[in-house]
């Protein structure tokens, strides 16, 4: 507030109660919009606005809810709360109202997250991939890989169950290797590419690199002053390297400003240096700058696709730049459209790779590594040929860690991890 509109969402067993002591006609008819007036405990009139009824389970927490649409000045939702509050409500903790969705079966854990996701996306790529995996591209993915592990779980417990039938162990053995042999490729591969799509939610990280005094702060300031609208300063706290985040091409970007790469006897500066090239080592793209007067001596940490940049050329247009792929002026801005193209195409070539989202969160990645561990160490027990009830146990140990992904498996410590990332009462 002030706002044109305040929306409060009340849920839970006492919302037919809060309807008909605050409202004068009362409980309104499921699922309809209604003109009402909505009073204190005491009958003072607060404000009149739209109120809607969700009655549970067909509602998003499936409880019982009370949407009310009043005027978003600062005392009308002050005084609101406060009648609510002393007719039992509280205050939502942060997810708690995906966290009750989630509770009453309504979506599962990627689906949560995904609204998270979706409500903190600044760029399209963020907004794209929340809306997947919100429609359940992740839960599909994740689920299909839990099904193929149940199914190999089936056919094991099943030798177990009849070890009389004839040949039953080798008929086992060879579609369960085969099943986790296959799922084993699919995992790896979901490790390997998924880092794109965590990028693409946290941000692709970029890093200005270069000698003393070639320019790296003012590429940073030109850069950061034409998205001025959403950028943001985080002077290094854990490291002494000057980040600003803005969006490039519908990717979210970070985009690193460095100390100056340099031999050098001081001490404080030899750490500036360390921390340039631990930035230059984490970066997905590295900007090489250097004077457009000199050669550049692009150090050894550059990898392919990285940018070789000639700054100052307002001033150095003489020199012999015949190599270098861009020149720009940092402070006259010449040069830096084109340099920014180029970097909205390097990132587009590399979000590319996710065709679909795979893991978004570190979350996901440890999962499916745990999951992998186990699955490993089942396929090992059969080629030693260990009874299967104990390659059944290793398998059953994959399917409960690969369930943590949707919340198959409820564990309260997995649940909090998840809806404590929520910033607000959603
Ligand atoms: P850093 O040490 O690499 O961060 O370099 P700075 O951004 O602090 O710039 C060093 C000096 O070069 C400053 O005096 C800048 O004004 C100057 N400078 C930076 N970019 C340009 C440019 O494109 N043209 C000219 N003529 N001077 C520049």
């Amino acid at each position: 507030p002030p706002s044109a509109l305040a929306i409060i969402r009340v849920s839970g067993p006492g919302v037919r109660e809060i309807a008909q002591t605050h409202l004068d006609k009362g409980l309104p008819a499921p699922r309809a919009v209604v003109l009402d007036t909505f009073r204190d405990r005491r009958g003072e009139v607060i404000d009149r606005g739209l109120v809607t009824f969700m009655a549970g389970p067909a509602s998003f927490t499936g409880e019982d809810t009370l949407e009310l649409a009043l005027h978003g000045g600062r005392i009308i939702v002050e005084l609101a709360l406060q009648a609510l509050f002393q007719s039992g409500a509280r205050l939502a903790e942060p997810g708690e109202f995906t966290r009750r969705a989630f509770e009453a079966g309504k979506l599962d854990l990627t689906r949560a997250e995904a609204i998270a996701d979706l409500i903190e996306a600044e760029s399209e790529a963020q907004h794209h991939q929340a809306l997947r995996q919100m429609n359940g591209a992740l839960a599909d993915l994740y689920e299909s890989w839990r099904a193929g592990l149940t199914e190999c779980l089936a056919l094991l417990e099943a030798s177990i169950d009849f070890p009389d039938e004839e040949d039953a162990p080798q008929r086992v053995d060879a579609p369960v290797r085969q099943s986790l042999t296959s799922l084993t490729a699919e995992l790896e591969n979901a490790l390997a590419s998924g880092n794109i799509s965590e990028r693409i939610r946290e941000g692709f990280r970029i890093a200005i690199l270069g000698r003393p005094n070639a320019g790296k702060s003012t590429l940073l300031n030109r850069l950061a002053g034409r998205e001025a609208a959403i950028v943001t300063d985080i002077p290094g706290t854990t490291r002494d390297v000057i980040e600003v985040r803005l969006v490039i091409g519908g990717y979210l970007v970070w985009i690193a400003d460095t100390a100056g790469l340099r031999e050098t006897e001081d001490v404080v500066e030899q750490e500036g240096v360390r921390r340039a090239e631990r930035a230059a080592r984490e970066a997905d793209i590295r900007i090489w700058l250097h004077d457009a007067a000199t050669a550049p001596d692009a150090p050894e940490i550059l990898q392919p696709g990285d940018f070789v940049v000639a700054n100052k050329c307002d001033v150095a247009a003489g020199a012999d730049v015949s190599r270098e792929t861009f020149r720009i002026s940092a402070r006259s801005g010449e040069g830096i459209d084109r340099l920014l193209d180029a970097i909205r195409l390097r990132l587009d070539e590399k979000a590319g790779r996710a065709a679909s989202p795979v893991l978004t969160r570190a979350r996901h990645r440890q999962a499916i590594t745990d999951g992998l561990a186990h699955i490993s160490q089942a396929l090992d027990m059969l080629n030693s040929g260990y009874g299967a009830e104990l390659v059944a146990e290793e398998v059953r140990l994959a399917a409960r860690r690969l369930g943590t992904l949707t919340g198959h498996v409820d564990s309260e410590s997995v649940l909090g991890a998840v809806f404590s990332t929520f910033c607000i009462g959603k």
